[in-house]
């Protein structure tokens, strides 16, 4: 495991169920509004830090989901693809990055094809059974609740690179 999760380079994440608790409120206007964590918003900074590459992919597309994207800086951004795996493919191509050094944190049946095809599958708490199935690491959050965050910390540590980071940041060295 641990050698796996050093080869590591991109981490690719869902958006509902993993940066979001699921839920969908509807105002009157049928707006729809969606809940975010910001532990998740500064573990993706941290990631931004550490060269760990983000690439955030949704099903869905969504203003408010744009929005929060924009203001955390992630620039890679795919929304509406439910042929998550294909997209993967194609991006790993581009990159360079073979399939074994991505991670994939995902919730529910959508994020099976991507999670069998990366190096590292990875599943929130709260996720869909046959998705806690193919993951090689399940957090002890639930999405919305910090997961992604804890995602990033498990393979900063794991690579030896959170440490640093906080010593870093504790010394303001940025
Ligand atoms: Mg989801």
């Amino acid at each position: 495991m641990k050698e796996l999760v050093k080869k590591i380079k991109i981490l690719i994440s869902d958006v509902d169920g993993v940066l979001t608790d699921g839920g969908l409120y509807y105002n009157d206007e049928g707006k729809v509004f969606k809940k975010f964590n910001v532990q998740d918003g500064l573990g993706i900074k941290l990631a931004q830090m550490a060269g760990l590459d983000l690439v955030i992919i949704t099903g869905l597309k969504s203003e408010a989901v744009k929005a929060r994207i924009k203001q955390l800086g992630i620039t890679e951004y795919y929304e509406g693809f439910l042929k998550k795996d294909h997209l993967i493919r194609k991006i790993s191509k581009e990159k360079n990055i073979k399939l074994e050094e991505m991670a994939y944190l995902g919730d529910d049946w959508v994020d099976g094809p991507p999670m069998k095809l990366v190096g590292l599958p990875m599943a929130v708490k709260n996720s869909q059974p046959e998705i806690k199935k193919i993951a090689k690491w399940i957090s002890q959050k639930k999405g919305g609740d910090g997961a992604l965050r804890e995602a990033i910390n498990f393979i900063l540590s794991t690579q030896g690179k959170l440490e640093q980071l906080w010593e870093k940041w504790l010394n303001q060295k940025f």
